[in-house]
């Protein structure tokens, strides 16, 4: 058995002394009053091991990775009809952009960019009876945590400044790709992006990525085994924004990071990793996050390829 332990310990006091070149994200004015100096990380393996150092057990927004549970949640749902409405090419642009739905005709390259995570909410909202209350369930259900929570402070901070999500929202509607009322497709999106996790929860909930075996709960898969693989995929080549291909080209996983600080990345067969460190990179990843990960990928020679 790998010893993840010691070389987790080593790696995390390294980054830990670097110096940080990124900065905390301030346009959710809410996310701005994190401590920058946070620092956590936790392993979590097909074989029950579960490693943590440093702020393991904090919560903190979620963000973006939320985005993967509300893929994973549309696409149970939906199965393949779901691509009808977003692709899954990376978009090679910053994850707010506009430019590429005009050419595109309202059909975000994928469901990671910030246009591919509205038109989900919009299909989430067309299935649930009560989107919020149920996606949270499933979400509990899901990470066995029955302790998860939106925040009302940075949903309703982002719901005051999101000006490129109301505009993002609008202009698919305007070519069709959104069903429902734009301010319900809105408020949904906002709470979702507002779940706040710690790395300890986060390695344990993307588990489910990492293990063919995997069951809820309640007894029952997540995904079948092919829709898990093609959430991998699309983790590997769009789950970091216009820097997908640095991700694997520098960490070699299947990941996907928050505007909060966090990242998971997940190795098929073997873990799912959680990092958080607030500041982040001009691509908007975690600086110190991406270089915990790309230390422990290459130490443990575990990347994917
Ligand atoms: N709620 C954030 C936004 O929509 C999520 C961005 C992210 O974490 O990538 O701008």
């Amino acid at each position: 058995m790998e010893n993840y332990s010691k070389i987790i310990e080593q790696i995390y006091s390294d980054v830990k002394n670097m110096d940080d070149i990124g900065t905390v994200a301030s346009y959710i004015p809410e996310l701005a009053f994190v401590d920058a100096n946070n620092f956590g990380v936790h392993l979590s393996t097909i074989k029950n091991q579960q490693i943590g150092f440093g702020n393991v057990y904090k919560k903190f927004s979620i963000q973006s990775i939320s985005k993967i549970l509300t893929l994973t949640l549309a696409y149970k749902l939906k199965g393949e009809k779901l691509w009808d409405r977003v692709d899954v090419e990376p978009s090679g642009n910053p994850f707010n952009s506009l430019l590429q739905l005009e050419s595109d005709q309202g059909k975000p390259r994928n469901p990671f960019i910030n246009a591919g995570a509205i038109v989900i909410c919009d299909i989430l909202i067309s299935h649930l009876k009560n989107p919020k209350e149920d996606f949270l369930n499933f979400y509990k259900e899901v990470s066995n945590s029955q302790n998860l929570k939106y925040s009302e402070k940075v949903a309703q901070s982002e719901k005051k400044t999101g000006f490129r999500n109301i505009a993002l929202c609008n202009f698919i509607k305007s070519f069709g790709n959104i069903k429902n009322d734009v301010n319900d497709v809105l408020d949904f999106y906002f709470y979702t992006c507002s779940i706040e996790m710690s790395c300890k929860e986060l390695s344990n909930t993307f588990l489910f990525l990492a293990n063919d075996n995997f069951t809820t709960t309640k007894n029952t898969p997540v995904l079948t085994i092919s829709q898990a693989k093609r959430i991998n995929a699309i983790m590997l080549t769009c789950g970091f924004y216009d820097e997908s291909g640095e991700f694997a080209f520098r960490v070699g996983l299947p990941g996907k990071s928050g505007v909060g600080g966090g990242i998971i990345a997940v190795h098929p067969n073997k873990y799912c990793i959680a990092v958080w460190s607030p500041k982040l990179n001009k691509k908007g990843n975690s600086f110190k996050g991406m270089l915990f990960l790309e230390k422990f990928t290459s130490k443990t020679a575990s990347s994917i390829f």
